[in-house]
């Protein structure tokens, strides 16, 4: 654990270092690379003014895999959660499952000296998979209210999914142990909670945003718990600042053991792969680390949904954890052996050390996220054909606030860099920076050192001219 967490450092340590190198000497660095591209600019150096991450990083060996493995136990042992199943069967059925969740939530909520709130928010929803009948569900949030006053409309959500199904998803008699799919999401969620609590409760963390712990049902009958927690935090007034759902999880049996969590965020609708979602997952890998997230530029697995998905549709920063490489034996399969195969998504196929290191890395992300200002709005490039980008957008005051970093990379470049700094919004003109050959956005950075997910800038749309008698 201490070995994950020294190589985390040295990790972030050479990341900084990169950074810095490149702004350093840019120019050198460019001239190696693409020696026949023009420098930008053409003279001069971008100011950059690196504020160093949030400290006291949860450590990994903070995270409880013991617990986490006795909520999947305790999960499983109610034989089936499909949605369909009983809501008021104490040992079998999803009640059973939504009663382990509340129990041990509410031991969390105790330790954390009353400041996590527990909630039962119950609802009805209506899908090809309740027969066309509403069906009576039941989500499980805890709540952790954000310390400033505004931020404290803003959401980061955790979610993993309750409900389980076997082969046929209609089906309430079978078994359907749904161990990895997906208790293994709700303990990173109920983790989360204990983690960032715990850190709130003894004076640590300093989260400015409300954090919100979900645990939710109906997904396997159609996103249902999803749908509702969008609905939810609206009606509640939230702002979604960032929805992380936690499904399949649990699992990975390649040799060489455990391996990085794949983060799965959708292009979105608008231009240059910049979707809210694509800036949450980079900003989860920032603070979590290459070492330990492999981002996947599409909004889930081949054919696949999850809960995140009706955030994404909604324009909102949404993004889906997934274990490195699923055996399908153990997915939505009643539990059988045939031809010697052994089917049924049990416990014992679970790795505790990966799944620990996706509680730590979710905790982790959520928690600088909650401590950083609120992103900068109406972030916009102008200065098409002209020598100089320039880059402007809002913000509302925030004391808190040390000021904004402006990021670029090169058109075909997955991650961010951080160009220059400035203390204050408004315009910064990059001199000698072609708008075209770069890709631009801006984040707002806490005198902590949190920073916001990157707000892309809007560029002006010049449609090309059509021939004389073109209707548009
Ligand atoms: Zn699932």
């Amino acid at each position: 654990m201490t070995n994950r967490s020294s190589t985390r450092h040295a990790f972030l340590a050479a990341i900084a270092a990169s950074v810095c190198f490149c702004i350093a000497i840019s120019p050198a660095f460019a001239q190696q690379s693409t020696p026949r591209d023009p420098t930008e600019p053409q003279q001069g150096q971008p100011h950059s003014k690196l504020l160093p991450r949030p400290a006291a990083a949860i450590a990994r060996q903070s995270v409880d895999e013991k617990s986490m493995r006795a909520l999947i136990d305790q999960l499983v042992s109610c034989g089936t959660r499909l949605s369909l199943s009983s809501w008021t069967d104490a040992k079998r059925g999803i009640g059973c499952g939504r009663d382990h969740i509340v129990a041990r939530l509410n031991e969390i909520a105790k330790e954390s000296g009353g400041k996590l709130q527990v909630v039962v928010d119950k609802f009805g929803s209506t899908s090809e998979r309740t027969s066309g009948k509403p069906l009576p569900l039941q989500s499980v949030y805890a709540i952790l209210p954000g310390s400033d006053p505004k931020l404290a409309k803003t959401l980061f959500i955790v979610s993993g999914h309750y409900d389980s199904r076997p082969s046929d998803v209609m089906n309430t008699e079978a078994d359907a142990p749904g161990a990895d799919d997906d208790a293994s999401g709700v303990s990173v969620s109920v983790e989360s909670a204990r983690l960032l609590s715990k850190a709130a409760a003894t004076g640590r963390g300093g989260y400015r945003a409300t954090l919100l712990f979900a645990a939710i049902p109906g997904e396997e009958q159609g996103l249902l718990g999803g749908y509702r927690l969008l609905e939810w935090a609206k009606q509640q007034g939230y702002t979604v600042g960032g929805m992380l759902d936690d499904d399949i999880v649990g699992d990975d049996p390649s040799p060489g053991a455990p391996h990085r969590v794949r983060l799965f965020s959708g292009n979105g609708e608008i231009d240059d792969c910049d979707s809210p979602g694509r800036e949450l997952a980079r900003a989860i890998e920032e603070i979590d680390g290459r070492e330990n997230i492999r981002m996947i530029f599409r909004v889930d697995r081949y054919g696949r949904g999850g809960d995140h998905y009706p955030f994404y549709k909604a324009g909102l920063p949404a993004v889906r954890f997934t274990e490195p490489l699923e055996d399908y034996t153990h997915q939505h399969q009643t539990p059988r052996t045939e031809n010697g195969i052994e089917y049924g998504d049990f416990a014992k196929y679970l790795n505790a050390s990966f799944l620990g290191d996706v509680a730590r890395d979710n905790a982790e992300a959520l928690g600088q996220l909650a401590m950083a200002p609120a992103p900068p709005t109406n972030a916009r490039l102008t200065g098409a054909v002209t020598p100089d980008a320039k880059v402007s957008w809002s913000a509302e005051e925030d004391p808190e606030r040390s000021g904004f970093e402006i990021l670029w990379r090169e058109t075909t470049e997955p991650r961010w860099q951080v160009y220059d700094f400035a203390a204050a919004p408004g315009e910064t003109v990059l001199r000698g920076v072609s708008t075209d050959n770069h890709f631009f956005a801006v984040r707002a950075v806490g005198k902590n050192g949190a920073r916001s997910i990157a707000i892309p800038t809007e560029i002006e749309r010049r449609p090309p001219p059509l021939p004389a008698g073109t209707k548009q």
